[in-house]
């Protein structure tokens, strides 16, 4: 037995930063660990987790297979991590929380990105179209903020005494960072007072949470411009109409004329994140001092916290709008995006009809139609494919 005893109070935390020194705790009560902290536990455990791993093998916006250079939700994953840590340092706020959050967000996506999860919606919703908050089964639809909850909470197989991993209560609380009201009463149901309550009863999650929504999105503006450009979707040209982009190109081009290419890209992205990042540090501070907020309970009963100053969440949306209508709309996109409905549907319904398709612990699961959208949701793209190749014959994606 160590006698090192449970792991210090964090030195230098902000007194509105959570502290696992008063964590809310796990559902299933553990001793503390001798060195690390709940927040680098939870951290610890997304890292070893299967749905981590998977992650290399999940699109971002690009097809896995695509390009080997293109963000996927690992690499995007880690660049929120990266973000939101580096903000969270500035801030006081917990970057351990803020690691361990950003780390799981995106655990409970689909294979195919969004189309994926669109269409894993859509099955669910035929099958039962009215949300019922008793039902187990398929009438609350498919939400990957709600499915990277299960991962954590159930899905995940490692520990001899319980399902899901057992994160504390506030990472947890920012994996979960939408939920439609069906949902919140659902898992209100399971866990009152827990997770889903401030969706039904109003207030904010921790700062570590929002930051890293923030983050997400810092993140994934940023590298979708990349990833753009790489493929030959998006053009500098076109980006010169993106004030907030063209912005930081003219800085580039001030102090290196001579610049261009893929180095003029980089700079101007590199300027760009780093003024979000400054940004986001300055307007949420003056906004904490401002709203007089002391305390993790001062900051769950206020209105979000960590934000954008108004001109640059107006010039960011201006940026959402344009990447929206000319990659993520991008008739490429488009194709390659109505071919991954095509195998998720298939599967769902094959799956459905013929249950001796499925592993044996998905098929003798009582809720059969959750049983098979958590096996569909944890595929990684390619094995998606694979299977869809070997039940139906058909090569969609040569
Ligand atoms: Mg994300």
């Amino acid at each position: 037995m160590s006698n090192a005893g449970a792991a210090q109070p964090v030195a230098g935390l902000a007194p509105y930063a959570s502290d696992p020194a008063h964590s809310r705790g796990r559902r299933h009560p553990e001793p503390e660990a001798p060195t690390r902290t709940a927040y680098q536990r939870d951290r610890d455990r997304v890292i070893h987790s299967t749905a981590f791993r998977r992650l290399v093998y999940k699109t971002q916006v690009f097809l896995n297979h695509e390009g080997d250079l293109f963000r996927t939700r690992l690499t995007h994953s880690l660049e929120v991590a990266q973000l939101g840590r580096s903000i969270a340092r500035s801030l006081r706020l917990n970057e351990d929380l803020v690691e361990a959050i950003a780390l799981a967000h995106d655990l409970g996506h689909t294979p195919f990105g969004h189309a994926g999860q669109d269409a894993l919606h859509a099955c669910l919703r035929r099958l039962s179209p009215t949300p019922d908050a008793a039902s187990e089964d398929s009438g609350w639809g498919f939400e990957h903020n709600l499915q990277s909850l299960r991962v954590v909470d159930e899905l995940e197989e490692r520990y001899p005494a319980f399902d899901g991993l057992n994160l504390s209560f506030e990472t947890r609380e920012g994996v979960l960072k939408h939920c439609s009201r069906a949902n919140a009463q659902r898992l209100e149901a399971q866990e009152p007072g827990g997770v889903a309550w401030r969706f039904l009863h109003g207030g904010a999650p921790s700062l570590e949470a929002q930051l890293c929504n923030l983050a997400d999105e810092i993140a994934y503006n940023a590298h979708d411009i990349d990833d753009g450009v790489r493929s030959g979707l998006l053009t500098m040209e076109q980006l010169e109409d993106v004030e907030l982009f063209d912005h930081y190109r003219r800085r580039a081009l001030d102090a290196h004329p001579r610049l261009g290419g893929r180095r003029l890209l980089f700079e101007a992205i590199r300027l760009m994140l780093s003024d979000q990042v400054y940004d986001v540090i300055d307007t949420t501070r003056a906004r904490i001092a401002g709203s007089g907020v002391d305390s993790t309970a001062a900051v769950r009963a206020h209105t979000v916290l960590v934000a954008f100053s108004d001109d640059m969440r107006h010039r960011t949306q201006q940026l959402k709008t344009f990447l929206l209508r000319n990659l993520y709309r991008h008739p490429q996109v488009m194709e390659t995006t109505s071919r991954a409905r095509k195998v998720v549907n298939d599967l769902f319904e094959r799956y459905l009809a013929e249950p001796q398709e499925l592993p044996e612990a998905h098929g003798r699961r009582q809720h059969q139609a959750r049983a098979v959208a958590d096996y569909i949701a944890g595929m990684t793209d390619r094995f998606a494919i694979r299977e869809h190749e070997r039940l139906f014959g058909a090569v969609l994606f040569p």
